[in-house]
């Protein structure tokens, strides 16, 4: 199913080397404090990992989507922050690849290569964030550029990030909404705040943020593309990369779930033997080596869509709502597995289990994707 070259086998490996010998040592410390990973992002920086999805001239090396599928997948394993610190990011880096004009691309994409610039996206608002074309957050074309207002929430790595691909309606009174729907490249400046740090369940050390736009003024050739109105277009079609990094994300939580119970059913004895020989804790295991190959299958075979230059809608949809909903059950599983210990801060499960939920919520809720399924399930009508 992979089809990566050596040199991005030697990348995987490299990575998963960082996550063993770098990233678990430190984790539980990070994820009780909440505290934001400087050293280990920097290091990612050094590894190249924000540079993934950029090819020259822009970058110093891109690599296939199933590659960058498995570097997301290995810092998950390590810690799903980690992973979720450079989603945005790459789904940024390919709407101003794909879609942004020459001066854009030499504008961000070489900064965004080493990780000097990071990017996050700016989409869901406080009334919502499935329905997009609802959206209110307003960019009025004026003689000097957009005037922006309006409040985004839950956005990553916000207070970090140098550069939110903001996506915006700069024709509030089009029909259909999506035609007014347009995405701003907007750097810090006046009007623009990160006004609040959101408490959350897992996913620490990076924050989501509420942003606030009152009378922000960008140039007008902040317009991604210089095209209004392709936004939502243009965004749906970055999320199918994202869709990927976020089931990328879920096999990673599930695989460190799995393995630390794999681990723990060898080493603990009740009744003369290790539980892992009692058939219902034997079966547990098998479930989730099952359900963890399968959800790799898919998101591997999405990420081939795209690499192939196929479309990956439906694909990257169902690879993002079978590994989210697999990886929920495999890390409640694991806790099982671990009996008390499961629930105890002491032990990494109770972090994997905190973390799964994200998947599922995140990128378009798994009710929505299921809806994008059906559609394309119909339109499409053969699956294979
Ligand atoms: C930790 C975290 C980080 C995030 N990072 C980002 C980020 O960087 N950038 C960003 O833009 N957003 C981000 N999000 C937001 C996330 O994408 C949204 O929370 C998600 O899209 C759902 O939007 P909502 O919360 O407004 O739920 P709603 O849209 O209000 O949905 C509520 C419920 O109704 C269901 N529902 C709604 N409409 C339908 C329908 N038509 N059919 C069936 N069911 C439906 C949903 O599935 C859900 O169960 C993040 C969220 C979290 C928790």
């Amino acid at each position: 199913m992979t089809r990566l070259s050596a040199e991005e086998e030697a990348i995987v490996e490299l990575v998963a080397r960082f996550v063993d010998n770098e990233v678990r040592p430190v984790v539980r410390d990070l994820e009780h404090e909440n505290i934001y990973p400087e050293a280990l992002i920097e290091q990612m920086k050094e590894l190249g990992v924000y540079g993934l999805t950029i090819p020259e001239p822009y970058g110093p090396y891109a690599v296939t989507t199933q590659c960058y599928a498995l570097v997301a997948e290995e810092l998950a394993r390590g810690w799903m922050s980690l992973a979720g610190a450079f989603g945005g990011h790459s789904v940024v880096s390919k709407l101003v690849l794909r879609y942004g004009t020459q001066e854009q691309r030499e504008q961000y994409l070489p900064r965004m290569a080493t990780g000097e610039l990071r990017a996050t996206m700016a989409l869901t608002e406080p009334d919502g964030g499935s329905d997009l074309q609802a959206l209110r957050t307003v960019a009025k074309r004026a003689d000097d550029g957009y005037l922006i207002n309006g409040t985004k929430t839950w956005i990553t790595n916000a207070r970090r990030s140098g550069l939110v691909a903001l996506l915006c309606k700069t024709d509030p009174a089009a029909e259909p909404a999506h035609r007014g729907i347009s995405i701003l490249l907007v750097e810090k400046g006046p009007g623009f705040t990160v006004s609040r740090d959101l408490p959350k369940l897992g996913y620490k050390g990076v924050e989501s943020c509420e942003l606030h736009f009152d009378d922000c003024l960008v140039p007008h050739d902040a317009l991604l593309g210089g095209t209004e109105g392709a936004g939502f277009g243009q965004m749906m079609a970055g999320l199918e990369v994202g869709r990927i990094q976020v089931a990328a994300r879920a096999i990673g939580v599930a695989r460190a779930a799995y393995d630390d119970a794999l681990q723990y059913a060898q080493d603990r004895k009740t009744f003369g033997k290790p539980i892992w020989q009692h058939q219902s804790v034997g079966n547990l295991l098998a479930d989730m080596a099952t359900q963890i190959t399968a959800a790799r299958q898919l998101n591997l075979h999405a990420a081939d869509c795209i690499d192939t230059g196929r479309r990956a809608d439906m694909e990257a949809g169902m690879a993002k709502l079978f590994a989210s909903e697999m990886a929920a059950k495999v890390t409640l599983d694991a806790i099982r597995i671990h009996g008390g210990y499961g629930y105890s801060q002491e032990f990494d499960v109770e972090r994997y289990y905190r973390d799964a939920p994200l998947m599922i919520v995140g990128e378009g809720t798994n009710e929505i994707l299921r809806n994008v399924i059906a559609k394309q399930a119909v339109g499409r009508r053969k699956l294979f």
